[in-house]
C-alpha cells in the first residue's frame, strides 16, 4: 500500500480529504498483513463500503476503527489524523486548549484524545520529541492487545 510519508500538512491535506479516505487508509494499513477474522481465523473477506472488512465464513464484521486510536472517536476520523499528525511532527509541547480552538472540538475532548495518541506514540516506541514520527506509526492497530477493551 500507499503509507504516507512526511509532515507536509498539504500533501496530508490532498491526500486525506474526507473521513471515508481515512478509513480506507486505516483499513489498509490494518490488513496489510493480511486479513484474518478475529472470530474464526478464516484468511477471506469482503471489504464493505465503510471499509470494513466482513468474514466470509462467520460473517463477523470488524471495524476498521477497533483496537487503534480512532475507536469511539466522536469527532471525525479526519479530524483525529490532522491531530495526530500535528502531534507527531512538532517538538513543542501542545496543550488541549491550543488544539481545542484549532480543531473546533471541545478542551476536555482534546485532552483525552491527545491522551490516547501520547499513549499511543508510547507503545510503538516512537518519541514525541524527535519530529520524525510518521502517522503510519500508531495510527492503525499496531499498539496490539494493549488498546483493546481499554475505554477512553
Ligand atoms: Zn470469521
Amino acid at each position: 500500500m500507499d503509507i504516507f510519508r512526511g509532515q507536509n500538512l498539504l500533501e496530508f491535506s490532498v491526500r486525506f480529504k474526507t473521513n471515508e479516505d481515512c478509513k480506507n487508509y486505516l483499513s489498509q494499513l490494518k490488513w496489510e498483513p493480511g486479513y484474518e477474522c478475529k472470530k474464526c481465523g478464516h484468511t477471506r473477506c469482503q471489504v464493505r463500503k465503510d471499509y470494513s472488512p466482513t468474514c466470509n465464513n462467520c460473517s463477523k464484521t470488524e471495524s476498521a476503527m477497533a483496537n487503534t486510536l480512532f475507536h469511539k472517536v466522536k469527532f471525525g476520523i479526519r479530524k483525529a489524523f490532522f491531530i495526530c499528525l500535528e502531534m507527531s511532527t512538532t517538538t513543542k509541547s501542545l496543550s488541549s486548549s491550543y488544539m481545542a480552538v484549532r480543531y473546533g472540538v471541545s478542551e476536555n475532548t482534546a485532552r483525552l484524545f491527545m491522551h490516547k495518541v501520547r499513549e499511543g506514540m508510547k507503545s510503538s516506541g516512537a518519541s514525541l520529541m524527535d519530529g520524525n514520527v510518521q502517522v503510519d506509526e500508531f495510527v492503525a492497530g499496531r499498539q496490539g492487545s494493549r488498546q483493546a477493551g481499554q475505554e477512553l
